[in-house]
C-alpha cells in the first residue's frame, strides 16, 4: 500500500518508502530475512492457509517492503514483486485472460512476451490481435465481444517507437479493458503510466529499477483489486522473488533517478553526436527531434531512457566492425545496468525471427542497440568515435 508520506517527491520515496517503521533491530538497511517460513504467531490472528507466511505466498518481509516501494514510487494501489519480468507479464495475464477471452497488444513486443501471446496462450483458448500502438482510429475493428484487455509497451525496442499511451488507457477505459504498459523502457523516473490512466504497469525489474546486471526480477504495480488477483495466481505458479533478490532490488532502487537521468542525459548526448557523424546513416531514439514519435511523446516523458538504435552506411560488416572496436561497450543482450552494452539485435533479441520477418518489421540486419551505462558520456563519445573512424 501507499506510504502515508505520499507527497514526497520521487527521489525521496524511492530512499524512505516501503522501509520498516521502526526500523528492523535499529538497522538503516533492510536486513535480508532468509527464512523460507515463519513462526505462526496466534496474536496476529494468524490461522488459515493464506495467513502462513512462507516466501512462494509473496508475504515475507523483503517482498512486502519491497512491494510497498514499487508502489509508493509508482503512485499505484498496490504492487507485486516476481521472479522475473515475464513472470509478471505471464502471471498478469494468466489472471486477466481465461479460455475464450481475447486482447489487444502493440504490434512490436518484447520478445519473450510476443512468443508467450503467439505460442503459448492460443493453446489455453486465448487469441490476440496485434494493432499498431500509433493509430488509435484503427482500434476499434480489432475489438471483439471478448476483449478484456488493452496492452502496450512506453518504449518498443529496438526502434524505440512510442504509441499513442494516452489514447491507449482512455480506449481501454471506454471499452471496459483492463489497460496494461510494460514500463521497463521507461521507468517511474520518465514516465507516470498511472497518471495516464494504466490499470497496470509491469516492469522487467532486472533492468534500470535494479540497475546493476545482477539479478532477474519483475513488478507489477496498479490497481489493488487487480494485483490481489494476480498475487494470487502468482502463489500458485510459484514465480515469487527470494529474499536475497528483493534486498539487491531495493538497495537498487534507492539510486534509481541518479541512474536514469545520468543514463537519459549521456544517451541523448550520444544519438546527436551519431546522428551528426559521416558514417551512420539513421539514428532512433525518442528524445530527437527528428524521431517519428518526439512530438507527441514530449508532454509525457522527462526524459527518453538510455537505449538507442542507429545504422551505419556500410550495413553489416561496418556494424560487426564497430562492435569489435568499441572499447567500452559489452557485447552483451540486456539493458539498465551500469555497463553501456552494444548489441546487432538481428543476431540477439531478435535472432529467432526469419530474415523475411525482420524485414517485415522493419528491422534492418545492419541495425545496432546501444544500451547507455554510467560512464562518463565524454568517454564513451570518444569511443564510437575512434570505432567510427
Ligand atoms: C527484459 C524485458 C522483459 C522480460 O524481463 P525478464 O526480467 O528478463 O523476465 C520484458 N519486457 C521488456 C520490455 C524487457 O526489456
Amino acid at each position: 500500500m501507499v506510504d502515508s508520506a505520499s507527497d514526497d517527491r520521487l527521489e525521496t520515496r524511492l530512499v524512505h518508502a516501503g522501509e520498516p517503521t521502526p526500523r528492523a533491530d535499529g538497522a538503516v538497511a533492510m536486513p535480508v530475512f532468509q527464512s523460507s517460513t515463519f513462526t505462526i504467531d496466534r496474536a496476529r490472528g494468524e490461522a488459515g492457509y493464506h495467513d502462513l507466511r512462507y516466501i512462494r505466498l509473496n508475504n515475507t518481509p523483503n517482498q512486502l517492503a519491497l512491494a510497498a516501494k514499487l508502489a509508493a514510487i509508482e503512485g499505484g494501489e498496490a504492487a507485486l514483486v516476481t521472479g522475473s519480468g515475464m513472470a509478471a507479464i505471464s502471471t498478469t495475464l494468466l489472471s486477466l485472460l481465461g479460455a475464450g477471452d481475447h486482447l489487444l497488444a502493440q504490434r512490436e513486443l518484447y520478445g519473450g512476451t510476443h512468443a508467450l501471446l503467439t505460442d503459448n496462450l492460443p493453446r489455453l483458448g486465448i487469441g490476440a490481435t496485434f494493432i499498431d500502438a500509433g493509430a488509435p482510429a484503427s482500434w476499434k475493428a480489432a475489438l471483439r465481444p471478448t476483449t478484456r484487455v488493452l496492452y502496450v509497451e512506453a518504449i518498443s525496442n529496438p526502434l524505440l517507437r512510442i504509441g499513442d499511451l494516452a489514447a491507449a488507457a482512455s480506449f481501454a477505459r471506454a471499452h471496459g479493458l483492463v489497460s496494461i504498459i510494460d514500463a521497463t523502457f521507461a521507468t517511474p523516473v520518465n514516465l507516470r503510466p498511472i497518471d495516464l490512466g494504466f490499470d497496470l504497469v509491469l516492469h522487467s525489474a532486472t533492468k534500470y529499477l535494479n540497475g546493476h546486471s545482477d539479478i532477474v526480477a519483475g513488478a507489477l504495480i496498479g490497481r489493488a483489486v487487480l494485483v490481489e488477483k494476480t498475487k494470487h495466481l502468482l502463489d500458485h505458479l510459484g514465480g515469487s522473488l527470494d529474499p536475497h533478490a528483493c534486498f539487491l532490488l531495493q538497495r537498487g532502487l534507492k539510486t534509481l533517478s541518479l541512474r536514469v537521468r545520468h543514463q537519459s542525459a549521456s544517451a541523448l548526448t550520444l544519438a546527436r553526436f551519431l546522428e551528426a557523424h559521416p558514417a551512420v546513416a539513421a539514428v532512433h531514439y525518442p528524445g530527437l527531434e527528428s524521431h517519428p514519435d518526439h512530438a507527441r511523446a514530449r508532454p509525457w516523458f522527462s526524459g527518453f531512457g538510455g537505449v538507442l538504435s542507429f545504422e551505419l552506411r556500410g550495413g553489416v560488416e561496418a556494424a560487426d566492425r564497430l562492435i569489435a572496436r568499441a572499447r567500452l561497450p559489452l557485447h552483451a543482450p540486456s539493458l539498465g545496468g551500469p555497463e553501456t552494452l552494444l548489441t546487432r539485435p538481428a543476431t540477439a533479441s531478435h535472432a529467432g525471427l526469419t530474415p523475411e520477418d525482420r524485414a517485415r518489421a522493419g528491422l534492418p540486419d545492419a541495425l545496432l542497440r546501444l544500451c547507455v551505462g554510467l560512464e562518463a558520456p565524454e568517454d564513451l563519445l570518444a569511443d564510437l568515435d575512434q570505432a567510427l573512424r
